[in-house]
């Protein structure tokens, strides 16, 4: 579902943040991404939905030609739902209402068919009883767990995820994590952005090391977290594990 080939990003500052980065994803895979800080992981995740543009390169998502200017971009965001460390909820907006607002103004959803959904999407997460509360009176992983029933609520065919847990208080990230496993478990196409190693050997199908805006690495779990006789791999892992 994701194609990456030769990518290339040099932001306006002159900063390499990804060189010759390629990367295949199928459907139903958890691709894992980990790496030091500044390697690119964010850089590489936003480049697949175009938040960010790229310097060279091409990526291909759900058969779209992302940063091809005639692209529709928004019918792609659309297909492609996103997560960030910081939830990013309408503060000014209910849980319900945050939930309902791209599918009635992008979806084309009915008010009835909108709620129904959100309801439905809550429930999944965990947090039925909070339809009419404002963001601001859930906890970070509540918030969180309406960001990511939020980004469902498109009904799309691959979910980013950039540190969806980084923000949060310890005892609050399993609950997160519990809902991003679920989600595994039904079969969605992830790619994650990590430092929950236990995730990533529990769940991911292949694990991606980047460092200094290169792809280093890509093993399936349990070889990644065996170091795989990558010297600058195991150096990264003697310091997260
Ligand atoms: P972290 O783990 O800290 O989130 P990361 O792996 O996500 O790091 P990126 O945010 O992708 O790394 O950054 C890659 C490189 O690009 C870094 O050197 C960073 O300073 C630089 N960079 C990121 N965003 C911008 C920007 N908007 N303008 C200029 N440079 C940027
Ligand atoms: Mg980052």
């Amino acid at each position: 579902l994701i194609e990456a080939r030769g990518v290339h990003k040099t932001y306006a500052n002159g900063v390499v943040a990804l060189a010759d980065v390629s990367l295949s994803v199928a459907r139903g895979e958890v691709i894992c991404i980990v790496g030091p800080s500044g390697s690119g992981k964010s850089t590489l995740l936003r480049t697949l939905n175009a938040l960010e543009p790229i310097s060279a390169g091409e990526i291909r998502v759900l058969g779209e030609a992302v940063h091809d200017r005639h692209t529709d971009l928004n019918r792609l965001r659309a297909r492609v739902g996103m997560v960030f460390q910081s939830f990013n909820l309408f503060p000014h907006r209910t849980v319900l209402e945050n939930l309902m607002l791209a599918p009635r103004i992008v979806g084309g959803l009915s008010e009835a068919e909108a709620e129904a959904r959100a309801r439905a999407l809550l429930d999944k997460v965990g947090l039925a009883g909070k339809h009419d509360q404002y963001p601001s009176q859930l906890s970070g992983g509540q918030q969180q767990r309406v960001a990511i029933a939020r980004a469902l609520a498109m009904n799309p065919q691959i979910m980013l995820f950039d540190e969806p847990t980084s923000a949060l208080d310890p005892e609050k990230v399993g609950e997160v994590l519990d809902v991003m496993k679920a989600l595994a478990a039904e079969g969605m196409t992830m790619c994650v952005v990590t430092h929950e190693m236990g995730f990533a050997r529990a769940v991911a199908s292949r694990v991606v090391f980047m460092d200094a805006g290169r792809i280093c690495h890509v093993d399936a779990p349990e070889r990644f977290f065996n170091g795989a006789g990558h010297p600058r791999l195991e150096a990264f892992l003697g310091q997260v594990l």
